[in-house]
């Protein structure tokens, strides 16, 4: 009898799902809760939308959270700042910029936004620091803001959450669109058990941040797929094939925002990392010189210099350089946490670890540096001869670099640090108009489909544009909030 029971309840119990699937219905769906996904969720709920987010990760912000600044033109603090940029003139740059490969109405539209974003961040609580630019000859448009992304990221989560109603479902990617009738209505995604979480709803917003941690579709659709990933984990490309799945065309794939060159996989703060990434000599894999070092600072030209000759080369600096490094400063900043000036005085603590890894080399002599990191020796020496000359007559014959940055390499011990291309993640993908509804390779809507930040093509031309500084966080938030106000209104879903 006993038995009987075990087995009668042993049946009852497999034929229960182990838990339950749920079903939620609301008006915005929005997938990816990081900069472009908390600012969407925040502008819609203002606008009186019910709104769920959908977030992979166990927290929001995705790569956000580490960004310092937003571009914007035509701010009170620009003018504050005696900065006479006009809307107008940073179009045009934009456009030049990128040879006008953009879409400029939906450039227009962001950099016709962009101020009264910033005010809308204020209006919300955010507190800006300073105004900079991010390269000699930048435009003052990085509004640098406290507490990096993650301060204003959170901010806006909790705020969406208790003025609005917000419910932000954490750990439950989203996998596919839900489609009724042959038109978008909701998603559905999977939550940490693995539980079907479907979600209808009269309107989609894909925010999902790029493809940067997909290798196939990095190789399949970047010009340079083995770049060294920044913050990239976890994305995946699937926001984007949710829209194309949907008919929503492709746009701008190939674009990366290329960032300094250094070791691959070290932190911005490290101090040996540090040393590469100021204009010292740069040598290919081979021992030749390939550009004007300078270009360090403006990012996508080097990230473009070093794809040509195969995305790695050796940064080389004699003892001399290493001690003014040191002691005096270094002469090009790496980011807020490592400034221009700054006094690399961890370099001997962290050079150990360096070396074992392989990345940082150091030798007696040019020819003992050639065996240890395989450059000829032969051309080695002749691209040290060329440089130090270049430093002795104050005129780079070559490619023309500016002599106050040609510290000569004389002096041993000599350095050599493996560095490579790297990127801040993808920048194309799905093809949008300039309210940020998805439309197909024909420019037709995709009625009830969104899509905003680093999954949206359209922004950029043939390559990162480092020229408006905070560009990208600029792109996330100015397009979420046109995706939000654009998918309310066609959906007349009216202020409470
Ligand atoms: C170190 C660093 C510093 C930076 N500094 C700046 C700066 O100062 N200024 C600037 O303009 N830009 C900066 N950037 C770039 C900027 O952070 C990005 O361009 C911006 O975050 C892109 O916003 P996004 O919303 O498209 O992507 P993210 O902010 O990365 O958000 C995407 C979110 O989607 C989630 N997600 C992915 N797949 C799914 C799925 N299937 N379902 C649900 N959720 C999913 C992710 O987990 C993530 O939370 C910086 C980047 C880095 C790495």
């Amino acid at each position: 009898m006993k038995k009987l029971l075990a087995v009668a309840v042993l049946a009852t119990f497999s034929t229960m799902p182990y838990a339950a699937d749920r079903v939620l219905n609301t008006d915005i769906v929005i997938v990816g809760q990081g900069a472009a996904g908390t600012a969407a969720a925040l502008a819609a709920g203002e606008l009186g939308a019910k709104v769920v987010g959908l977030e992979k990760k166990g927290i929001a912000g995705g790569t956000g959270n580490f960004s310092e600044g937003i571009f914007a033109v035509g701010t009170k603090m620009q003018r504050d700042y005696y900065i006479p940029l006009t809307k107008d003139e940073t179009f045009k740059k934009i456009m030049n910029y990128g040879h006008w490969r953009s879409n400029a109405r939906l450039v227009r539209a962001i950099v016709d936004k962009s101020a009264d974003t910033v005010d809308w961040m204020i209006k919300n609580g955010v507190k800006f620091e300073k105004l900079t630019t991010n390269y000699p000859g930048g435009l003052y448009t990085w509004h640098i803001y406290e507490g990096r992304g993650a301060g204003w990221i959170n901010l806006f989560q909790k705020k969406a959450t208790k003025d609005y109603g917000v419910q932000v479902l954490f750990n439950t990617p989203a996998e596919k669109l839900l489609m009724k009738d042959g038109k978008v209505a909701g998603v559905i995604a999977k939550d940490k058990d693995g539980n079907k979480v479907t979600v209808n709803a009269k309107a989609v917003i894909i925010a999902t941040g790029g493809f940067a941690d997909n290798p196939e579709m990095m190789k399949k659709y970047t010009r340079f797929p083995n770049t060294d990933g920044l913050a990239q984990s976890g994305k995946n490309g699937v926001g984007i094939q949710m829209a194309w799945s949907a008919g929503g065309g492709k746009e701008g794939l190939d674009v990366q925002q290329s960032y300094r060159p250094g070791p691959r996989g070290v932190g911005t703060t490290n101090h040996v990392s540090a040393t590469a990434k100021q204009p010292h000599l740069w040598l290919t894999p081979g021992g030749d010189r390939f550009c004007d070092e300078t270009i360090m600072g403006d990012w996508p030209a080097a990230g473009n210099a070093l794809e040509r000759i195969g995305g790695q080369m050796w940064v080389v600096y004699d003892n001399k350089n290493l001690n003014s490094m040191k002691h005096d400063g270094i002469v090009q900043g790496v980011g807020v946490m490592v400034p221009i000036g700054a006094k690399l005085t961890n370099f001997d603590k962290e050079w150990p670890e360096a070396e074992k890894a392989g990345w940082a080399i150091k030798a007696k002599t040019l020819d003992e540096l050639a065996k240890k990191t395989g450059m000829d020796p032969v051309k080695l020496k002749a691209s040290v001869e060329q440089y130090n000359r270049a430093a002795e007559v104050r005129h780079d014959a070559l490619f023309a670099k500016d002599p106050q940055y040609i510290f000569p390499v004389k002096e041993g011990p000599y350095y050599a640090i493996k560095s490579v291309a790297s990127s801040l993640g993808t920048l194309g993908g799905i093809k949008v108009n300039d309210r940020l509804q998805v439309v197909t390779d024909k420019d037709e809507v995709i009625p009830n489909l969104y899509a905003a930040g680093s999954d949206v093509g359209g922004m950029y031309g043939d390559s990162y544009d480092l020229l408006m500084a905070g560009s990208t966080i600029g792109f996330a938030v100015n397009s979420a909030r046109i995706a939000a106000e654009s998918a309310v209104k066609d959906h007349n879903i009216n202020k409470k």
